[in-house]
């Protein structure tokens, strides 16, 4: 097992980490916006609503600060930070991360964490601060270009799937096995691409078990988890 050449991919929120840093931050800091985004979800493109968000919290006073102490301090299960660095130090997994968070709020976390070192690529939607403090969120594929081709349903700021087919392309090889980590309805695309020796570890509560449950058509196999500790115990028991 251990002479295979292995991937796998996270999604970040809900997935490597036990919160949704776009809600979270604001749960933290200002409620009253969270309950804004919670009103406007699926009326605005979610990375132009996020970014929108953090204006608004911006003008209110919010600060770098505290927007980074609420990241370091979301749920983060040691289980998870324990799984990864284990696997990777047997040696023969490349780690990548693909999320619809931004680049800044899973850099913080994963330094926080310990994390950087192990992932090879971090693909999401652009972030930086500017100089007065505000978080400057933009969509990772830019609405004035020319926009993706996904016929499963992303989101417009990214397609993952063919962030997916992207990174095979950038990382040839083919992988001996591909595994991935997810939970939400956008984490089914790139699961439609994964092979009969692939795995996918869906959590259980999310858009993607659904989506799963409904539509099918998947040829990885499916192994459904909750806790992260489920997922050290299969990355131990399964990948290593
Ligand atoms: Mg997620
Ligand atoms: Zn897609």
């Amino acid at each position: 097992m251990t002479s295979l050449r292995q991937l796998v991919v996270f999604d970040f929120d809900w997935s490597m980490a036990d919160q949704d840093t776009d809600r979270w931050v604001f749960e933290v800091n200002a409620p009253e916006i969270r309950r804004w985004i919670e009103d406007n979800e699926g009326k605005i493109q979610f990375t132009d609503m996020i970014a929108q968000a953090l204006r608004d919290a911006h003008a209110r006073g919010v600060t770098r600060a505290q927007l980074e102490n609420a990241l370091r301090t979301m749920p983060f299960h040691p289980a998870m930070v324990r799984g990864i660095t284990n696997l990777k130090a047997a040696g023969n997994t490349t780690f990548f991360c693909l999320s619809n968070a931004n680049s800044v709020y899973i850099d913080v976390i994963l330094k926080e964490k310990g994390l950087i070192p192990m992932f090879t690529e971090i693909i999401t939607n652009p972030a930086q601060w500017d100089p007065s403090g505000l978080l400057v969120l933009r969509r990772r594929v830019d609405p004035s270009g020319p926009q993706h081709a996904c016929k499963v349903g992303c989101s417009a700021n990214m397609c993952k799937g063919e962030e997916l087919e992207a990174f095979f392309a950038r990382h040839a090889p083919t992988y001996d096995r591909v595994v991935y980590v997810g939970d939400g309805s956008n984490d089914f695309c790139p699961a439609l691409r994964l092979r009969s020796q692939d795995m996918l570890l869906c959590r259980t509560f999310g858009g993607l078990h659904k989506r799963i449950a409904r539509e099918g058509g998947l040829k990885c196999e499916v192994v459904y988890w909750t806790g992260a500790w489920e997922v050290e115990e299969v990355f131990k028991t399964r990948l290593t």
